[in-house]
């Protein structure tokens, strides 16, 4: 059986891979763009807010004509939210304004309705003022937030409801944004039962496939297809050709180790796949396939192996397609002492702790309960087998 380095690997992958990760944008509704990477700078087109308006419900003025208080004056109109209102106010008077309402020429601060009442007895609609305002008080100037032409938001941000929201206040229609690759997951096993049914003798629930399009998504890619095949090789032609005709990049989990009923690697080989050891633990058996145009990388069945060849093969180029930061690995003092086998490079499962980085669990690549209390993958070199305590060792956030 061929046999290949963790580093000669993820170059093999990466190469197959690049064609179909290859970096494009595509425009989508505002709407649907949250968690979307933005993929060019947007500039506003148009000026926000795009007319002065009242900040509150209240009178607007010329604040000369509130300097002396208190004060009544004639109210001329009503301007209401929506409304364009009087084109200039008359001088001497007030226009009862609503907040949101554009002011009228000639009007420089607003009076809110708290501070002042209408005049008792009075015939015409007038109001009385108890407490003057500056000019430009509560008054919302064209433009205070965001001038036309101005930068929104660079290139490569991803996009948040802040951002979203004021992309729709300036009335964006569509963002320019990173394409997802559109990805394909095939588990197999004749053992795996979907969630909801009963477990039969021999039976366990799937779990890869759940975990693979979540790390999918997680990693800013599409799950277009998501299915489970038995261990019967013309199923899983079957459901391998309506992957690979749905997706960028196909994903499978199980069927590439030693034993018999090994289907993945048995439909894949004869296709020119390639099927070996990668020097790593877990995770040594791997497979990659290039099917009708289409990249095939494949991954053993064991629940954590298959989430850290995610993490060590697909998670870094998917997240160089999505124009997203890569996972900086860093360094952590073990809090307890480790060993690992020579000539493997190992993906401890690892919780950071006050004293540094603590194991969460065996190695046993079916500990996938194990695996959920870690927070970061400890990265141990091919050439070391014992750590103690205290000494550093690389960790992968997951
Ligand atoms: P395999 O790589 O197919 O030999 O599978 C290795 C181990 O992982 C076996 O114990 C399988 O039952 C288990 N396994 C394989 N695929 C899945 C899956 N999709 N969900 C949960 N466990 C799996
Ligand atoms: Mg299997």
């Amino acid at each position: 059986m061929t046999s290949r380095s963790v580093e000669d690997h993820a170059r093999a992958v990466a190469r197959l891979l690049g064609p179909a990760l290859t970096p494009h944008t595509e425009s989508v509704a505002v709407a649907a763009a949250l968690g979307r990477v933005l993929d060019a700078d947007v500039h506003s087109p148009l000026d926000l807010p795009p007319f002065r308006n009242s900040q509150m419900d209240g009178f607007a003025v010329a604040a000369d004509s509130v300097r002396a208080v208190p004060v009544t004056l004639p109210v001329s109109a009503t301007v209401a939210a929506g409304s364009a209102g009087p084109a200039r106010l008359v001088p001497g008077s007030a226009v009862r304004i609503m907040t949101g309402a554009p002011l009228p020429d000639g009007a420089d601060a607003v009076v809110p309705v708290e501070d002042t009442e209408p005049t008792a007895g009075a015939t015409t609609d007038t109001v009385t003022v108890h407490r003057g305002r500056a000019s430009g008080e509560f008054v919302r100037d064209r433009g205070g937030d965001v001038h036309a032409g101005e930068l929104l938001l660079g290139a490569g941000a991803v996009l948040t409801a802040r951002h979203l929201a004021m992309f729709a206040a300036v009335g964006a229609a569509e963002l320019p944004v990173r394409r997802r690759p559109r990805v394909a997951v095939l588990t197999t096993g004749s053992e795996l039962v979907a969630a909801g049914n009963p477990l039969r003798p021999g039976q366990i629930y799937e779990s890869n496939g759940i975990a693979l399009a979540a790390s999918l998504t997680t990693n800013s890619a599409d799950v277009v297809f998501a299915e489970s095949s038995t261990d019967d090789p013309d199923q899983f032609r079957d459901l391998l050709r309506r992957a690979t005709e749905s997706a960028d990049l196909v994903l499978t989990s199980g069927g590439v180790s030693m034993g018999e009923f090994e289907v993945v690697r048995e439909v894949l080989t004869p296709l020119g796949g390639w099927f070996g050891h990668v020097a790593m633990q877990p995770g040594g058996p791997q497979g990659l396939t290039v099917v009708d145009g289409v990249p095939v990388l494949s991954f053993p069945g064991n629940p954590v192996s298959t989430l850290v060849s995610f993490e060590v093969f697909a998670r870094p180029l998917l997240l160089r397609a999505a124009g997203l930061a890569p996972v900086h690995a860093g360094a952590r003092a073990l809090a307890g002492p480790l060993t690992s086998p020579a000539g493997r490079r190992q993906f401890l499962r690892g919780r950071l702790v006050d004293e540094g980085v603590r194991l969460e669990s065996g190695p046993g690549s079916h500990l996938v309960a194990a695996l959920a209390r870690a927070d970061v993958l400890i990265d141990v070199p091919a050439d070391v087998t014992t750590m103690e305590a205290g000494e550093n060792v690389q960790v992968w956030p997951l």
